[in-house]
């Protein structure tokens, strides 16, 4: 059968997908995009400065910049953290901005398919042949592919099919409603904030989050536990802070992975990025920027592979992203894994956050996606006031 046969197939058109679709077309390959829709991906929105610089982002995708964060303990203090000069949080309404990613991809020279994945077949031609359905129920097309990108989100259907092991990425689960904003701010409620709850009633190993998109907001609660009620926390959260009467517009969930797959290619012509890879960041749940990078670096891997015919070349990938993450990845599992399995933890965290060295390398952490090393005296202290909290030698409130 004469197939169509592109360099590059990329399953998912999320901020993973979106970009190495954009980054291939625009290094000169020919690239499908595949893209089941029909969903808005559920999310925070969350994304730090620097992602609107490294991947040209527009301002006016930023539906709301939030100027602090707010950490509330177990006890109910709260710890206010200023961002200060140095940025901001942007948040996005996922709905416009991956559609925006998807059509510069396909300015910038992709071609966009709406269908969903089924399988990656193979006969004895050397490329693999990927098929899909345009519609449920619908007939089953194909076309071929040099390399095929999975960027399909957590759980991704190609990295089950391709990657040992990916059926057992450990994943948070997470539920948010999103919610029309209060016309006003209130204690509870402040559109240029975004408040994280650290108590075990509303998260029993992660946290919950109230974030301020402008004219709406996203309430959401994250937990591995299987039996913790997401539902019941967010109706609890609702009520406690007076936002039980706003207007619902969506409810709605989706897993988080928190741990990078080990092998991101299959050695051949298969290769995850973003959620697929699992690279969300620990402790935060922060994924979209990573996603971005994880993206790129495949798509600078596929091309290499591309231009040589070497199937080494994927494997540069994960060894570049865990080169430039992998220390942050490591650093906030250990927080995640210590500090969020109690509350009497997780009010010493909140404690520690009130300190004005822990605010400061938090934000630059956040806006520069490192570990900041121009300060190395304020590591010590921070160093030596962790162990102090970690070994309970300091109160948990001040
Ligand atoms: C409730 C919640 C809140 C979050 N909040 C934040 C936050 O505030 N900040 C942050 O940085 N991260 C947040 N995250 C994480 C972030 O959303 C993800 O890490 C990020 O979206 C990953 O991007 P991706 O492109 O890898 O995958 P996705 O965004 O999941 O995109 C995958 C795409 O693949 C498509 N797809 C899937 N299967 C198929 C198929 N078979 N065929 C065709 N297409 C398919 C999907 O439709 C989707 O568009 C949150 C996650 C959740 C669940």
């Amino acid at each position: 059968m004469n197939q169509t046969i592109y360099d590059a197939v990329i399953i998912g058109g999320g901020p993973s997908g979106a970009t190495a679709a954009t980054d291939l077309a625009l290094a000169g390959h020919s690239v499908l995009l595949v893209e089941r829709g029909g969903r808005i991906k559920p999310c925070g929105g969350a994304i730090p400065p620097r992602l609107l610089a490294d991947f040209d982002i527009p301002q006016h995708l930023l539906v709301a910049k939030a100027r602090s964060a707010r950490m509330i303990a177990p006890s109910g203090r709260a710890v206010d953290m200023p961002v200060g000069e140095i940025g901001y949080v942007g948040l996005v309404d996922r709905e416009k901005f991956d559609e925006w990613l998807r059509e510069r991809a396909r300015h910038s020279g992709a071609e966009r398919l709406t269908a969903t994945f089924e399988k990656i077949e193979r006969d004895d031609n050397a490329h693999p042949i990927v098929t899909f359905r345009r519609s449920r129920g619908g007939p089953i097309e194909s076309v071929r592919a040099r390399v095929v990108i999975g960027a399909d989100g957590a759980r991704s259907a190609v990295a089950k099919q391709c990657l040992p092991g990916a059926e057992r990425i450990p994943c948070v689960f997470a539920y948010h409603e999103i919610i029309k904003s209060p016309e006003r701010n209130s204690e509870n409620f402040d559109a240029s904030r975004c408040d994280v709850y650290y108590q075990g009633r509303l998260s029993p190993d992660f946290y919950a989050w109230v974030f301020p998109h402008g004219e709406t907001a996203s309430i959401g609660v994250g937990s591995a536990n299987k039996g913790f009620s997401l539902r019941g926390a967010i109706a609890t959260m609702r009520d406690d802070l007076g936002l039980e009467r706003c207007e619902t517009l969506r409810r709605e969930g989706a897993p988080i992975p928190l741990k990078p797959l080990k092998r991101w290619d299959n050695g051949a012509d298969v290769i995850v990025a973003g959620d697929a890879a699992g690279i969300v960041a620990p402790a935060s749940g922060e994924g979209i920027y990573y996603a971005m990078v994880g993206g790129r670096v495949v798509a600078d891997a596929a091309s290499a592979f591309l231009k040589t015919g070497q199937a080494s070349q994927l494997r540069t990938a994960r060894k570049r992203f865990m080169k430039e993450h992998g220390t942050v990845f490591w650093v906030l599992g250990m927080m995640q894994y210590f500090w969020y399995s109690s509350d009497k933890r997780r009010e010493r965290f909140v404690t520690m956050c009130d300190d004005k060295d822990v605010q400061e390398l938090t934000w630059q952490a956040y806006m520069h996606k490192k570990l900041v090393r121009a300060k190395p005296m304020a590591h010590v202290k921070i160093f030596i006031k962790d162990t102090a909290h970690l070994l309970g030698l300091r109160p948990a409130t001040r």
